[in-house]
This record gives structure tokens, C-alpha cells and sequence, in this order.
């Protein structure tokens, strides 16, 4: 879309001063390197190099230099700086000294899978459902989970601080060329979900990462803090990321089968079955934090069981009834914790996967999982996802196909600094315990 010369006169027609050159760590934290307009050019040249040994799970110091490339399509203002002397942000993606791209990339993890699909024919859509708490700070700005709504009940005022921010924070990413399908407060209070409209893997990816500071720079403006955290408070809902995924063929969605008795084609059914197949070892990815596992746990409206449906909301994988071009398969487990290029990656490999292989999913289950007695889960052959993050750890470990995925690079690193933090965790003393022991004992 968009050439070196159009970026180039952006900047200068726009009063554009600083340049974000982003790209995602793989444990999917934006990172940025700032440049003046007075090195665009040079960046524009793929001349940007970084130290890529302060990157956690890059790379080790004698092999620290690295190259940016921007991918020049992904140039944006952000509309919530200065408006003279304005900040725009290129996304990139990481490129080693002999010039050939990073194996430590997570963009790069994901252009090569979405490679692969588009040597079948294939393009993957992707709308992610993200949802997130606004929280107050404290005296020293320090985020809570003290929420204004918590406390509103107290309040005679009628200012909501959430929809506002909420507000804002569309507005805000409309101007930044989203497509706001719809956006509303979720089940627990302080608890809210902006939907923008499904693009292509690679650009729902960055568009994850770009909502995510967004929201969190809005509500920032608005007094409030913005956090993703899977399961932020015990006894509430905690904030998922469902994403909704179809391949389309020559423009035309392949998952629709109007022929068929409820509308799927054999490939949606197919790439379920390779979904379903790799789950658990996907989830070490798509739920990547000790407290990710809180969130999926019987009674918040959360995925515990390996099973599909295209009546109930609760399993795995849930068929929502819209057909034609939105027809659609929506895993419900991700949690916007994940690293987006990495959770998309891998499910798009595992959903190819299973369309060579032609791997049936089992029988859909249409009754709530949850009134099953464990009896009757065995009879139906029903599994369930890794409970904590050891267990899904492992189940990675025991996958060589969702590691080649990751390529060996990162599928080590993040391993090795996953197993660490479970083992903090480990041998950290809860709360809860203190509450429930220091006395009583
Ligand atoms: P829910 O009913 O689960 O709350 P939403 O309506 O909140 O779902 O979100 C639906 C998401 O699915 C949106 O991001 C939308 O753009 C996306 N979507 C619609 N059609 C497709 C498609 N063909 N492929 C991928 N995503 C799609
Ligand atoms: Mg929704
Ligand atoms: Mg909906
Ligand atoms: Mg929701
Ligand atoms: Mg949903």
C-alpha cells in the first residue's frame, strides 16, 4: 500500500517529529526504538539497528546487533500526541546481521505460517475479542483493582470515568483506522470489551498490539489504569481474548457450506479437528501466565473442557450461527496475555494441519459441559485443558509439531522463562494462605 516516498511525505505534510519503530518481544511486550524524522530515511533503508541482547528471550550479547525492517504499510499517527510535532509508529520486523530475519521474531513466526496457508490457498481472518478492567491508581499513580464502579454504588454522580475512557478509547482507534464492530461493558464491573472488525492474521496481530496501548494510553488520560491481566480479582470474570477464525479461498470464505446440514464445510470441520488436536500445547501459548489459568476455571463463563458447540456458549470452541461471509469458528480460551503473533501462529499451523490430515473433531456436545458428572465427561470422551501453566508447559514440551511451529529458537527461550516464572510462583507465599492460616494455626 503504502511506499517509502508516501511515508516520507506523511511526515512532512503531517508535521510528524519522532518515528516508533515497534516490534513484539516473544513474550509479547511492545517494544519501541524512537528515531527523529532526520533518520527516516535511513530506517526507511532498513539501515535502523537496536541491541537486541536487552530484549529478554532475544538473543545473547556477542550476537546483540540487530536490523529493524518497517513494514511501511503499518505507519500510523498516534492521534493522542502533540498534534504539532506529531509521533507515528511503524511496526517491523527483526532481521539478524547476515540480513535474514530473526528466528526470535514472533512477526516472523507468524508471516511463516501464514506463508504456509497461502501456499495451500488459503488466508486466515482473524477477529480477537479483547477484554480489559479499567482500575483506579493510588496516591503514587501505582495501578489498584480498586474500581469507580465498585465504589459507585456509594457515588450520587452520574459520570461513569469507565465510559468515558471507553468512549474515547473508540474514538481514538477509529481514528486510527479501526473498525469498531461494537464495544460494551462485560459481566463483572469495570470490566469492558472493544470489538474491531476482523482483518488478516499479520494485521489483526499488529492490531491487537496497537489496541492494547491504545486502551491503556486513554484510560491513562482519563485517570484510570487499563490492564489485560487474565483474572485481575478472585470470584469475578476474568478478561479473554476470543478469536474468531476463518480461512478464505480467492476472497471467498471457505468455512461456509451452505450445502451442508448446519452450514460448515469440510475445512472448517478439518481445522477444528487439528485446533482441537494441539490445544493443549497451544494453550501454553495462548495462556501464557501463572494467573491465566485462574480465569479458566469452572463458573465464569470460561472453556474447561476440550469440546465444540454450535448451541452453547461455554465449550472450547463455540460456532457462532452466522453463516455466509461471517461464518466463523471461535476459540474461547486465549487470554489477551498472549503473545498475538505466536497464539495466531500456532493455531493457524495446527488448523492447516488438520486440513491435510484430514482430522475429524469428535462429535460436537450441545448439553452444558459442566452439568456432566466426571462419569459421563469419560463416556463422551471429553478432555480438559491444562489447569495451571506447569501442565501446559509440558504438554508443549511433549508436542514436536506446535514446537517446530515456534521454531526452536523461541519455543527454548520461552520455555526456559516460563518454567521460571511457575517456579516463582511455586515457592511464593499467597494471600490467600496468610489469610486462611496465620491464625488458625
Ligand atoms: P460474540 O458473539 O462472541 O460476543 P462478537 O460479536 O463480540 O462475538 O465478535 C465477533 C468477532 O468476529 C468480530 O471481531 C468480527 O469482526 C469477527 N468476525 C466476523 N466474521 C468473521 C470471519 N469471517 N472471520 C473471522 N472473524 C470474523
Ligand atoms: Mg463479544
Ligand atoms: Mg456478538
Ligand atoms: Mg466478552
Ligand atoms: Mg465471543
Amino acid at each position: 500500500m503504502y511506499t517509502q516516498k508516501d511515508i516520507i511525505r506523511m511526515v512532512e505534510e503531517e508535521d510528524v517529529e519522532f518515528i516508533r519503530l515497534q516490534f513484539t518481544d516473544i513474550f509479547g511486550i511492545l517494544k519501541n526504538v524512537a528515531i527523529t524524522k532526520s533518520q527516516l530515511e535511513k530506517a526507511l533503508a532498513n539501515q535502523c539497528m537496536f541491541d537486541g541482547s536487552s530484549i529478554e528471550g532475544f538473543v545473547r550479547i556477542e550476537e546483540s546487533d540487530m536490523y529493524l525492517y518497517p513494514d511501511l504499510d503499518t505507519f500510523t499517527i498516534f492521534p493522542w500526541r502533540p498534534q504539532q510535532g506529531k509521533v507515528a509508529r511503524i511496526i517491523c520486523d527483526v532481521y539478524c546481521v547476515d540480513r535474514k530475519p530473526f528466528e526470535g521474531d514472533p512477526r516472523y513466526v507468524l508471516r511463516r505460517a501464514v506463508k504456509e496457508a497461502q501456499e495451500m490457498g488459503y488466508n486466515l481472518n482473524v477477529g480477537p475479542e479483547c477484554e480489559f478492567f479499567l482500575f483506579h491508581t493510588d496516591d503514587y499513580g501505582r495501578p489498584t483493582t480498586i474500581s469507580h464502579e465498585h465504589a459507585g454504588y456509594f457515588d450520587l454522580g452520574p459520570v461513569d470515568l469507565g465510559e468515558n475512557a471507553r468512549r474515547d478509547i473508540v474514538l481514538t482507534l477509529e481514528e486510527m483506522g479501526y473498525e469498531i464492530e461494537a464495544s460494551h461493558h462485560e459481566i463483572a464491573p469495570a470490566q469492558h470489551e472493544i470489538d474491531f472488525k476482523y482483518e488478516p492474521a499479520l494485521h489483526a496481530a499488529d492490531n491487537i498490539m496497537t489496541f492494547k496501548l491504545a486502551v491503556k494510553t486513554i484510560a491513562k488520560r482519563h485517570g484510570l489504569y487499563a490492564t489485560f491481566m487474565p483474572k485481575p480479582k478472585a470470584d469475578i470474570n476474568g478478561s479473554g481474548m476470543h478469536v474468531n477464525m476463518s480461512l478464505s479461498k480467492d476472497g471467498k470464505n471457505i468455512f461456509c457450506d451452505e450445502s451442508s446440514q448446519d452450514g460448515l464445510s469440510q475445512e472448517a470441520r478439518w481445522f477444528m479437528g487439528g485446533l482441537m488436536k494441539h490445544i493443549k500445547a497451544i494453550t501454553a501459548i495462548a495462556n501464557p501466565l501463572v494467573n491465566s489459568y485462574k480465569r479458566l476455571l469452572p463458573g465464569y463463563e470460561t472453556p474447561v473442557y476440550i469440546a465444540w458447540s454450535a448451541t452453547n456458549r461455554s465449550p472450547l470452541i463455540r460456532i457462532p450461527a452466522e453463516r455466509g461471509e461471517n461464518t466463523r469458528i471461535e476459540l474461547r480460551s486465549p487470554d489477551p496475555a498472549a503473545n498475538p503473533y505466536l497464539t495466531l501462529a500456532v493455531c493457524l499451523a495446527a488448523g492447516l494441519k488438520g486440513i491435510r490430515e484430514k482430522t475429524d473433531p469428535p462429535a460436537s456436545v450441545n448439553q452444558n459441559l459442566f452439568a456432566l458428572t466426571e462419569e459421563e465427561r469419560r463416556e463422551l470422551k471429553i478432555d480438559v485443558l491444562p489447569t495451571n501453566l506447569k501442565h501446559a508447559l509440558s504438554e508443549l514440551k511433549k508436542d514436536s509439531f506446535i514446537c517446530s511451529v515456534l521454531g526452536e529458537h523461541i519455543c527454548s527461550k520461552y520455555i526456559e522463562a516460563k518454567e521460571r516464572e511457575w517456579a516463582h510462583y511455586k515457592a511464593s507465599i499467597t494471600d490467600w494462605e496468610t489469610n486462611a492460616y496465620l491464625e488458625k494455626y
